[in-house]
């Protein structure tokens, strides 16, 4: 009933030439949209360019961040009306990367779950616990956490359209991949926090990815977990064959 969602998060990577290329190779190529969606969140610059060349089909487009004003004096930003306008449709809120380096806080991501929600932008909110988290056994109540911070506020019908990624920040780009228990443990608890918010109707409509050193050979066991409905990628959403074996294993 959830239809599986695989997400490249290509980060700081690639040149505008590198990112028209990887959409001519996979153009075409990736599975039904109907059976899995697919979208890639590209860096700000490329958005347009690649939003044309999307043009509704997949790979989907969606941003890595956003701000949460439509407008304003805001320097260095981008507000979900400028991305609605180009057509982007997808964006990441609360990357574990930003909450390190760019002050993103819960408050923060709040506001921009809503900001999304309120233009039309699927938003892939992440959330996850830190190496010393898991080990002092403090994961559950840290994620569990971070999603009722971000959803305070949000209807039900709104949660419905949010898409959670569950990152532990220990595997992110390390090659350590949560085992896909460990994995669907934790986006089991993500379901009952949902359950607790809005009710198991709403909980069970919506998608929880896990993140996290994700490669083609580990995304089928973490995707046969019952909780895990797609991935959110870094690594190895950057090659196009290695993006296309994602999207088909899903
Ligand atoms: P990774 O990154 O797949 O390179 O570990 C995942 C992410 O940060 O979204």
């Amino acid at each position: 009933m959830r239809k599986p969602i695989i997400a490249g998060n290509w980060k700081m990577h690639k040149t505008l030439g590198e990112a028209e290329q990887f959409y001519a190779d996979v153009q075409g190529e990736i599975p039904d949209p109907a059976k899995v969606e697919t979208v890639i969140c590209a860096p700000y610059p490329f958005l347009y360019r690649l939003a044309g060349l999307s043009e509704g089909k997949a790979p989907s487009v969606g941003a890595q961040n956003m701000h949460w004003e439509d407008a304003g004096a805001f320097t260095g930003e981008v507000s979900p009306v400028q991305l609605k306008d180009l057509g982007v449709n997808y964006a990441i809120i609360g990357h574990s990367e930003r909450r390190e380096y760019s002050n993103e806080t819960d408050e923060t991501v709040n506001l921009k779950l809503k900001a999304a929600l309120g233009h039309g932008i699927i938003p892939i909110v992440c959330v996850g616990e830190t190496l010393e988290e898991r080990e002092e056994g403090r994961t559950e109540a840290k994620v569990s956490g971070q999603v009722k911070a971000a959803f305070v506020e949000v209807s039900r019908g709104e949660a419905e359209q949010t898409v959670i990624a569950y990152e532990p920040i220990w595997a992110i780009g390390t090659g350590k991949t949560a085992t896909s228990e460990e994995a669907g443990a934790v986006c089991r608890t993500i379901r009952n926090t949902l359950g607790e918010l809005y009710g198991g109707e709403t909980a069970a409509k919506i998608r929880i990815q896990y993140g996290g050193s994700v490669k083609p050979d580990n995304i089928g066991e973490l995707l046969a977990q019952p909780d895990i409905d797609g991935a959110l990628v870094g690594g190895a959403s950057l090659d196009p064959e290695s993006f296309l074996r994602l999207a088909e294993v899903a």
